[in-house]
């Protein structure tokens, strides 16, 4: 028997494997089971019993409105398991994609991928076959549900094992591992197979190997009756590859009750042309056309391309060797016809496994190559997003010494304000001082000078001040310059300039008014500060006086220092004359005629 027929028996026998999923608990004698057992059941009988299964999916299409999502998914995937028992690829197939994309069950779309592995061979699409079993390959390590995991390797190991693949070697380590994760009677029956098979096409098993019984009573013990038979017909196959034909149809007769009880068709042909094989190449001409012939007779419409062939090739042998040349020429048409049929499928599988290999180092080439991109624009990104985060730091830290830096600079420009100030203000009293007041005045009197117009000098002096520090202490004389300053501001004009000279003498400089507008203010200042009431200690209310000296820029010049000296005379003059009164410098003609009268202007 060449290669490709064990193969072909191969992808057979697995193609009747079922999981090994069985409801748990028997469903109570009078209630109808629940949908979940009838699911289970139909799992069970999927590869042992036909008829049971198509019943129970009757009975489930009947209660189809109380199934879950999930129960739905799982029911079309029965569905699509029985059209492709029934070779109906075209129903089959949509119903499968549809679970592998949109069911959202790993362990459905799995098995369903799995199935269409088989029903893509089975059809001939071989490309779609192999590129779906690469698929497989890729997806299976990550499932972790056993009968998906039982069925996707099974596929994997046929695919593998097929003749335009040969990868025998991967195929028994994909066995191996199934042996050794999926302990269940059926895992260990389909990896057993695998093993068997992978070692007996690489050459590496003569018939006589243990493993062969080991494996036929794993499976027999798993109740897989038609993978021990598949075994049995390979272990067969093997003895007449030997030369041991007599053992071969020994053997063949000894397992025929067993293959005729199981009624599998295809074994049944198989053993018919095994033993033709087996009676040809002991010289036995009439038996092998005998069994050939039955074989021919047997081989329906479905029958398998490879079985045929053997036939037709025993047949043309056999009528050869009896020397009927007419006959052997006819049959040896048949063979031709049927050997370049199966050829042709041969080249097919292997060109399309070509491809898809291709197809596969190629995506992963060019996944290689994104994966690099890709890799690059992270290294990229990582590198952007450092800088960046550098660049914020750094901005930060900007951010930090830019507000540390306006913030001395506001302190810094404050404490100047504050000496600034403290350098032209009074601090006692926060009118000009005395040097800034001058500063100021020289300023005034130069623009008004420019501008031809005159100005009035008044310096004023609070009568026996002395005494209030003397009679009521320090606080209390501050209270009075701070109030006299207060009732001075209120009655001057916003252009007049004012300054606390020292001690208890302050200066008034008028712009543009004349001596009797100066005359007047002072007079009124002297009167506001004689009726102002200040509350020096707590239940001591007293009212100070003060002395004023008037000097006009028209008499006295238009220098401060001119104006400064009438003022100070004309004020020296005033205290000399009794106090709280207003005087005029001396060059001036318009002097009070009494004193008296000077002071008495307020009630006035
Ligand atoms: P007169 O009428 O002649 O001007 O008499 P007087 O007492 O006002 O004049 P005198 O110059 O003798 O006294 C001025 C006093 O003012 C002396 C000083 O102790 C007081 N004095 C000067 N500066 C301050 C100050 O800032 N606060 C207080 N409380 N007293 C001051
Ligand atoms: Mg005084
Ligand atoms: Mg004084």
């Amino acid at each position: 028997m060449e290669h490709g027929t064990l193969i072909c028996l191969a992808g057979m026998i697995l193609a009747t494997v079922a999981p090994n999923v069985r409801a748990h608990s028997a469903a109570p004698a009078i209630a109808a089971p629940s949908v979940a057992v009838l699911l289970a059941r139909a799992e069970g009988a999927k590869s042992n019993d036909q008829d049971r299964y198509r019943s129970i999916l009757v009975q489930l299409h009947e209660r189809s409105a109380s199934l879950s999502v999930a129960q739905r998914w799982h029911l079309r995937l029965l569905d699509a398991q029985q059209l492709s028992f029934d070779g109906n690829y075209g129903k089959a197939d949509p119903l499968l994609y549809d679970i592998v994309a949109h069911s959202g069950d790993q362990a459905l779309s799995i098995r369903a991928m799995a199935r269409l592995v088989q029903n893509k061979f089975n059809s001939h699409h071989y490309v779609d076959a192999y590129t779906l079993a690469n698929t497989l390959m890729a997806e299976l390590p990550k499932v972790a549900d056993p009968t998906a995991r039982l069925e996707g390797m099974d596929r994997v190991i046929i695919m593998l094992n097929g003749a335009a693949v040969g990868q025998y070697e991967l195929a028994l380590q994909y066995a191996r591992e199934m042996k050794a994760t999926l302990p269940s009677a059926a895992a260990q029956c389909i990896a057993e197979m695998g093993e068997t098979n992978s070692l007996l096409y690489e050459g590496k098993l003569l018939s006589t190997n243990p493993r062969f019984r080991q494996a036929i009573d794993t499976c027999l013990a798993a109740k897989h009756p038609l993978s021990a038979d598949a075994l049995r017909l390979n272990q067969a196959s093997a003895m007449i590859d030997e030369g041991r034909a007599k053992r071969a149809i020994a053997f063949l007769h000894r397992i025929a009750p067993a293959i005729r009880k199981n009624r599998y068709p295809p074994y049944l042909a198989s053993l018919q042309v095994t033993l033709a094989q087996a009676y040809l190449s002991l010289g036995d001409a009439a038996n092998a056309r005998k069994f050939a012939l039955t074989t021919t007779a047997m081989s329906g419409a479905n029958s398998t391309l490879w079985i045929l062939q053997a036939a037709y090739e025993v047949l043309y042998k056999a009528e050869k060797m009896s020397g009927h040349a007419a006959a052997a020429l006819a049959y040896y048409e048949k063979y031709v016809a049927l050997d370049k049929a199966a050829v042709d499928h041969a080249k097919a599988r292997a060109l399309a496994y070509q491809m898809v290999k291709q197809q596969v180092q190629s995506k992963k080439l060019k996944l290689d190559a994104l994966d690099k991109q890709n890799r690059i624009l992270q290294l990229r990104h990582a590198l952007a997003v450092q800088s960046q985060k550098a660049s914020r730091l750094y901005i930060a830290l900007l951010l930090v010494v830019i507000a540390f830096i306006a913030m001395a600079m506001f302190w810094l420009r404050r404490s100047q304000l504050r000496f600034r100030k403290m350098a032209r203000y009074d601090g006692l009293t926060g009118v000009f001082n005395r040097e800034h007041f001058f500063e100021e005045a020289g300023h005034a009197l130069r623009r008004l000078h420019r501008a031809k117009a005159g100005a009035c000098l008044v310096i004023l002096d609070l009568d026996h001040f002395k005494r209030v520090n003397d009679s009521y202490g320090h606080v209390a004389g501050d209270v009075v310059l701070r109030q006299t300053v207060a009732v001075c501001l209120r009655e001057l004009r916003k252009s007049d300039m004012f300054g606390r000279l020292g001690g208890e003498e302050f200066g008034i400089l008028m712009p543009v008014a004349s001596r009797e507008q100066g005359v007047e203010i002072a007079s009124r200042i002297r009167c506001a500060l004689a009726a102002e009431p200040m509350v020096v200690k707590a239940g001591i209310t007293i009212t100070v006086s003060a002395s004023f000296g008037v000097a006009w820029s028209a008499d006295s010049g238009r220098s401060l220092r001119d104006l400064l000296i009438d003022a100070d005379a004309a004020l020296y003059r005033a205290k000399d004359g009794g106090r709280n009164q207003v005087a005029v410098d001396t060059r001036a003609d318009l002097l009070p005629e009494d004193p008296e009268d000077a002071q008495l202007t307020c009630n006035a």
